[in-house]
């Protein structure tokens, strides 16, 4: 029965991993537990005396009766506070019983001035006690059973020690000498062993299993040590420490991962068009161009009676056409099929048509006319943000002229595993080529975060957008590997490229096959920490295919997907049902709502905004919604209703101020007194602005959650449009200044113990997963098809790993320079 020590303090217990401080996560003082406090006192966790009490009141260790040494370290970088917020309520000295108050801190004050609340309750002397159970991951209460320790059986080792030293002189060759990662995996080599070993440089000596006596020797690369071992198996330890020491102990790998000042993303050679990936795959198969002729039409008609019943039947035709694909794709396609519904049986379109075939002309003449005084009424608005909804216009007119002229739309014809090649698509265009099943998409123009590549995205189709003109030189029909991985495709392929290519798509298609076998298993990291993988959704079809890839949640319901395209804002009604399908498909498990989105790229035709030179720095997001309480209340209404209670989280879009947050808080608050909640609902913020980002420590205060939009985050850092084509290749969420932003984010918002996810496209991108789980990203919310592959990603990793490979990520120049780190990390694996 071993020595059992209780938690200090009230709070949350973690693994050491999880405080953003080498020092403990590393081990460097010793293995132990970390708490997240919620309590403000800390107590005696056994009976005994008080060794150390440090002046600035934030740190204390203790010393059982059975010898077993406690450090409790409240806070990281609270000796900076030289005592404010800490009254110590002991001395050096002083027997205490255990749960008698040690150190009472204000936790307000010391969780705003220090870099974070965690508290690691470390085991000083780990040589002469190992830790048993412990408690991780799990709340805990002051003076509950948080570890337990064994006495480590030292005298047999002495008993069989006869005094001989063994040694052997080594050279190192590690490049950075022997800092606390290499320090720690000798100290963990020779605890294997019972023999004594020590490290000798010059006149220095330090315990191999201490990793502060070997950061102590002060080593560099081509030091010579002396390794001197002592005891039973003494032989065999300094074999396996020496060779241990003979190799780089991994230090290469990041050494030899630094990439080149110039690195490019993806260097292209002869016969290569690069471009931006949009949708991250693999794509291997014929050119398919698509072309966007216009359709001609006859002008004159063949009598009023005919022309009408023509222009019936051709409705009735690309009505049912319409309906058939909503029905098939599901989620935020149906919604884009929904608009277009609605163009075909709008009635003043419909009269415009017959006016004009009554004057002679052909129904698909009359209906191109109709639709065109509609697009000249739009656009004689000056309302930007119709543009979207000119685009549905000039769909609707293609689709019908296609009937009625029996040519068939372009794409219609695309064969299924082409790689679609053309200028651009709209949403509705790319939910008509999906339905052939092609393999992949290539555009000269469009942008990463589209909604066309986001609804790409969604399908599991590869696609990289703004080539360019190269565009061009690819002939229909030619052969072409889509590499959305490393952005680029190859143009006439040699046999090894294709053999290369195909054993990267087995390899794709065993890794997706093995990851879908455990998808539903929960995902921790190989060293244990959690992870959540959750899904982003926009419907209750996505949701269920979310489900069954096994997410463990969703992380953003893209809500204005339920609000675009169409002529008025959905009812409450219609809302709700639609929030609790997608609870009901997710089963229990957290579902994150975004409230309404609009503005920007995502305009509504009935949410009117003045034009504006800047939309993207205009009406947006929150604004918006709070601007039309009328809407906001209807939405959180419907939120609000679905059950269980709590189930479904609050998220607000484009935050840049607490205050925005707390105005939606009192909303929701009233709402829930008057609709009689009793469950509490989470409110959380995303940080897709520069000014959420470094204020996340303000926001984390009062947010229940923070969720970073990787896609605005990028555009509004970096300054870059995410729809212009022109600047496409430089919106890159991998740029330094994006993963800086994001690191910051989840070191302010670990301050007050919040986490922080990740629901923009770089949580889709799995060279970008390692980085965001070593910046301190504990959710990411993908799209459904990546959900099983990120799980088995994550599992693969272990979080020091993770967090030496993001601290260089900080490091590089660019995002081609982090891309190259990023597979050079892969290619280790
Ligand atoms: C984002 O900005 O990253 C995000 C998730 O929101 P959206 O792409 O819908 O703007
Ligand atoms: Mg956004």
């Amino acid at each position: 029965m071993g020595l059992i020590i209780t938690s200090p303090v009230r709070g949350w217990a973690t693994t050491l991993d999880d405080v953003p401080d080498p020092v403990f996560a590393q081990r460097m003082m010793g293995d132990g537990v970390a708490i997240q406090p919620l309590g403000d006192t800390v107590v005696a966790p056994f009976d005994g005396e008080v060794v150390t009490l440090h002046d600035a009141g934030h740190a204390i260790s203790l010393r059982s009766a059975e010898g077993a040494e406690i450090l409790i370290h409240i806070g990281l970088d609270t000796v900076m506070l030289k005592g404010e917020g800490f009254t110590p309520l002991v001395a050096i000295g002083d027997a205490v019983s255990r749960g008698d108050p040690l150190i009472r801190f204000d936790i307000d004050l010391v969780a705003l001035a220090a870099t974070s609340l965690i508290t690691p309750v470390i085991v000083t002397n780990a040589e002469a006690f190992t830790i048993g159970r412990r408690t991780t991951g799990a709340g805990v209460g002051a003076c509950e059973a948080l570890m337990t320790l064994v006495p480590v059986q030292a005298d047999a080792r002495r008993r069989r020690d006869d005094g001989t030293v063994v040694e052997q002189a080594v050279t190192l060759s590690l490049p950075h000498g022997i800092h606390a990662r290499p320090a720690a995996q000798i100290g963990e080599a020779a605890r294997g062993f019972e023999a004594e070993v020590h490290l000798v440089k010059g006149d220095k000596r330090g315990d191999a299993r201490s990793t502060v006596a070997l950061l102590a020797l002060g080593t560099a690369f081509g030091d010579e040590i002396i390794v001197q071992a002592r005891g039973d198996d003494a032989e065999a330890a300094l074999a396996a420490i020496v060779a241990l020491l003979a190799t780089d102990m991994g230090e290469a790998r990041p050494a030899a991962a630094r990439p080149p000042a110039a690195a490019s993303a993806a260097p292209l050679r002869a016969g290569q068009i690069g471009g931006v990936i949009a949708s991250p795959g693999l794509a291997m198969g014929p050119a398919a161009w698509l072309r966007q002729a216009d359709i001609a039409v006859a002008r004159e008609g063949g009598g009023a009676d005919e022309e009408k019943a023509a222009l019936i039947a051709a409705r009735s035709e690309v009505r049912a056409a319409i309906a058939a694909r909503a029905d098939a794709a599901g989620g935020g396609v149906a919604s884009v099929m929904q608009a277009h519904l609605a163009l075909i049986d709008d009635p003043e379109l419909i009269a415009a048509a017959e006016k004009r075939i009554a004057n002679g002309h052909s129904a698909g003449f009359a209906w191109r006319g109709a639709i065109h005084d509609q697009i000249d009424a739009i656009r004689a608005t000056g309302n930007a943000h119709l543009i979207e909804r000119i685009n549905d216009l000039v769909d609707i007119e293609r689709q019908m002229l296609a009937v009625l002229t029996g040519k068939p739309l372009d794409g219609a014809n695309i064969a299924a595993g082409a790689i679609v090649v053309t200028e651009d698509l709209l949403p509705s265009q790319l939910v008509a080529l999906a339905a052939q099943s092609p393999a992949g998409i290539c555009l000269r123009r469009g942008g990463p975060t589209s909604h066309v590549a986001i609804l790409c995205a969604g399908m599991g189709l590869p696609a990289i957008v703004a080539t360019g003109d190269a565009l061009d030189a690819v002939d229909d029909g030619a052969p072409l590997l889509l590499d959305a991985e490393l952005g680029h495709v190859t143009l006439a392929p040699s046999a090894a490229d294709t053999d290369a290519f195909t054993a990267r798509l087995a390899k794709r298609d065993a890794r997706r096959a093995a990851a879908q076998a455990v998808a539903n298993d929960a995902c921790r990291s190989a060293d244990g920490t959690r992870i959540e993988i959750f899904a982003n959704v926009g419907s209750v079809e996505e949701a269920q295919s979310a489900s069954a890839q096994g997410a463990e949640g969703s992380g953003l319901v893209r809500s204005e997907f339920l609000f675009l395209d169409r002529e008025t804002a959905p009812s409450e009604d219609e809302q709700h049902a639609a929030y609790q399908g997608i609870a009901d498909a997710l089963a229990g498990q957290p579902v994150i709502v975004r409230l309404l989105d609009i503005g920007g790229d995502k305009p509504a035709a009935y949410i009117a905004i003045d034009t504006e030179e800047n939309p993207a720095l205009g009406q947006r997001g929150i604004r918006v919604a709070l601007a039309r309480p009328e809407l906001l209340e209807t939405q959180l209404r419907a939120i609000l209703r679905v059950e269980p209670a709590g189930q479904c989280k609050i998220m607000i879009p484009m935050v840049v101020s607490v205050d925005e947050l707390r105005q939606v808080r009192a909303l929701v608050e009233r709402l829930r007194g008057e609709m009689g909640i009793a469950a509490s609902v989470e409110v959380g913020v995303m940080v897709e602005t520069p000014a959420a980002a470094m204020t996340a420590d303000l926001l984390a205060v009062e947010a229940d959650f923070l969720s970073i939009g990787t896609n605005d985050l990028t555009q509004y850092v970096l300054a870059m449009d995410r729809g212009n084509p022109a600047v496409a290749a430089g919106v890159d969420a991998m740029h330094p200044a994006v993963l800086r932003m994001i690191g910051e984010t989840c070191r302010l918002a670990a301050v007050h113990g919040r986490w922080v996810g990740v629901c923009g496209g770089l949580a889709s991108d799995p060279a970008a997963l390692p980085i965001l789980v070593g910046l301190g990203v504990t959710e990411l919310s993908a799209v459904p098809g990546f959900v099983a592959e990120a799980k088995q990603i994550v599992r693969g990793l272990s979080l020091p790993e993770t967090q030496a490979h993001a601290a260089l990520a900080l490091q590089c120049k660019s995002a081609a320079e982090v891309r190259a780190l990023a597979r050079a990390f892969e290619e280790t694996r």
